[in-house]
């Protein structure tokens, strides 16, 4: 649903993915959302001693279709798990996640029933920050590193580094549009019986 969807693929200069990757690093939304213990640094790190206005993130949002960024601030109970995917789900796209602290990580210390083992369970997670609670600066850290992240992301899917085309095919999926039948080429394909 986002930018990607609008390239035309292999036609892409470097230049306009990093410009694109740089704008959306700098306009990060997080969506106003906490769930434990963890939550009380996240809202220490948008207030002024830290402020998270200097990333040109200050602004948390209080509806998911209006964020780009869900900082899972706490421990994620198995009745809230639905609510989360819910939420991830209406946010716009491209949207990452950050999982803050041990407990939306892994569990943390709650090894039981009432508690999921990981918010990746449930949606994907771009970013893992350690500790309990994680001071302001560890989760700025973290959003720094999700920032360099989003600078690096592609916006059209490219071999890697000593890929062959072979292994990129397989890999991705990608067919060559040269390679592809024309309309008219394929008017002409055997029929295969049904
Ligand atoms: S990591 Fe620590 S501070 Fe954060 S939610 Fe778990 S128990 Fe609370």
């Amino acid at each position: 649903m986002g930018l990607e969807t609008k390239v035309p693929s292999g036609i892409l200069l470097t230049s306009v993915e990093k410009f694109v990757g740089w704008s959306r690093a700098g306009s990060l939304w997080p969506a106003t959302f906490g769930l434990a213990c963890c939550a009380i640094e996240m809202m220490s790190t948008g207030a002024a001693h830290y402020d998270l206005s200097r990333f040109g993130m200050e602004v948390f949002r209080g509806s998911p279709r209006q964020a780009d960024l869900m900082i899972v601030a706490g421990r994620v109970s198995q009745k809230m798990a639905p609510v989360i995917r819910n939420l991830y789900d209406q946010m716009a796209d491209p949207k990452w996640v950050i999982a803050m602290g041990v407990c939306a990580s892994t569990g943390g210390m709650f090894n039981n029933y009432a508690i999921v083992q990981g918010v990746d369970h449930v949606i994907p997670v771009d970013m893992y920050v350690p500790g309990c609670p994680p001071r302001p600066e560890m989760l700025m850290d973290g959003i720094l590193k999700l920032h360099e992240k989003i600078k690096a992301g592609q916006l059209v899917e490219r071999p890697r580094k000593h890929e062959s085309m072979q292994d990129f095919r397989r890999r991705t999926g990608w067919i060559d549009p040269v390679d592809e039948p024309s309309a008219d080429q394929r008017t002409h394909l055997p029929q295969v019986p049904a």
